[in-house]
């Protein structure tokens, strides 16, 4: 689950990690209030969207100006002036796509003299198993480039979970953004902070990008994304409540009511199958035979009706799905079920794309049977490999 920037910084100032004061905004006319709560003289008004590249993106509407996700204001009445121009406005950043992303919340903040921008992570290094830190003197916009062109600038080492943080992780960090003297210790300092974080909240990934050094010589987070273990948040229901559902794919979170494990991907070919491997291969026996996936899609061990019923609806209700595979091994889940889940579903729905269904295992005659007697132009299927080719071939007529 990701959350906001300022959600973010509200988490590490709770840890003690030095980030600035700012105020979230919901509605403009509460910019200038909350402006005026800030020392200045210089206000950061920044887009709250789950993507980066804010401060290079740019807005679809005219009227939202064309200084990017980012602005800074010379004064209250500038910051207010920026809120109304960004508040409901779309931004499109390297990491929206096309489409881009409504802004339904700002966050105003304590503007920083920057002296020096560096780039600070903390993650799960799934190599090594160990939580990881990635450090570059080369911070600010374009770490993507960084570690393309000049990965050489880019330090990384894991933490031992047997030692947990230490105090030469801290030095390691220092020396790695070559800090020296009060502002190496600063480092030892938040790399310790930043660490504990992680840890208690089950985080997945923490990015500083920037982290800078102040004018006056003070390390602070510029800006932050964190995210974080799904599997872990029933330990924190203070995180859960930060989750922000219009940044989320309807139809993932439509899929998170009924338990389904599902993503939605860019194919053709909408994918209902059991088993998280068996969906993996059915997406690449797909990939194989020349389409791609529009989703990935476990309906899980112990499926009900309703639940089936619920993931072919998903499925349907993607313009971009141009034809549906059924992939059912039945062991725990009965081919009955899945039969009947699907019928009830088209009749509910309609079936306005070719659909192959591929049953095996338990009950596998009943469920082919419900199938065959229900009278809906199902194309039926014996195996992996006879399903794939069917549905790749129905949906390129
Ligand atoms: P994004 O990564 O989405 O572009 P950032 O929060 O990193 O957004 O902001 C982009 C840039 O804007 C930063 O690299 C920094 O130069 C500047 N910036 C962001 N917040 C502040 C601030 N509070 N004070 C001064 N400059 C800021
Ligand atoms: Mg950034």
């Amino acid at each position: 689950m990701n959350i906001h920037e300022y959600q973010a910084k509200a988490i590490l100032r709770e840890f003690g990690a030095p980030v600035a004061v700012g105020v979230p905004v919901l509605k403009a006319e509460d910019a200038l209030a909350a402006a005026k709560t800030l020392p200045g003289p210089v206000y950061v008004v920044k887009a709250q969207i789950h993507a980066g590249g804010r401060g290079k993106g740019s807005f679809k509407e005219a009227a939202a100006g064309d200084k990017g996700g980012v602005r800074i204001a010379k004064s209250p009445e500038e910051a207010e002036l920026f809120s109304r121009q960004m508040l409901g406005s779309t931004l499109v950043t390297v990491q929206t796509g096309e489409a881009g992303k409504q802004v339904n919340r700002l966050y105003i903040e304590d503007g920083a003299a920057i002296d020096k921008e560096f780039y600070l992570s903390i993650l799960i290094d799934r190599a090594t198993s160990r939580i990881s830190f990635v450090v570059s003197t080369e911070g600010g916009m374009d770490i993507e480039k960084v570690a393309h062109d000049t990965p050489e600038k880019i330090v990384t080492f894991p933490v031992d979970p047997a030692t947990g943080i230490m105090p030469h992780h801290g030095r390691h960090v220092a020396d790695a953004l070559g800090l020296k003297g009060d502002l190496a210790k600063q480092a030892g300092d938040l790399t310790e902070k930043l660490f504990a974080a992680f840890v208690a909240k089950d985080m997945e990934l923490l990015e500083i990008n920037p982290l800078i050094v102040t004018k006056d010589g003070k390390l602070r987070c510029l800006d932050a994304k964190v995210s974080f273990e799904n599997n872990a948040l029933y330990r924190h229901p203070d995180v859960a409540e930060l989750r922000d559902l219009s940044e989320e794919d309807e139809k993932e979170i439509e899929a998170s009511k009924y338990d389904l494990a599902y993503i939605a991907l860019d194919g053709t070919i909408g994918c209902m199958v059991n088993g998280a491997g068996l969906a993996m291969a059915t997406m690449d026996i797909i990939k194989l035979y020349g389409e791609s996936p529009a989703n990935f899609l476990d309906v899980g061990g112990g499926a009900t009706k309703e639940k089936v019923t619920a993931a072919f609806k998903i499925i349907t209700a993607d313009p971009k799905v141009k034809g549906i595979l059924v992939n059912i091994f039945g062991g725990i889940m009965r081919c009955d079920v899945i039969a009947e889940g699907v019928i009830a579903a088209v009749k509910e729905v309609g079936l306005k794309v070719p659909l192959v269904v591929r049953l095996e295992g338990t009950n596998v005659d009943l469920g082919k049977s419900i199938v065959a007697s229900s009278g809906l132009n199902v194309i039926a299927a014996d195996d992996l490999d006879d399903a794939a080719q069917k549905i790749v071939a129905a949906v390129k007529k």
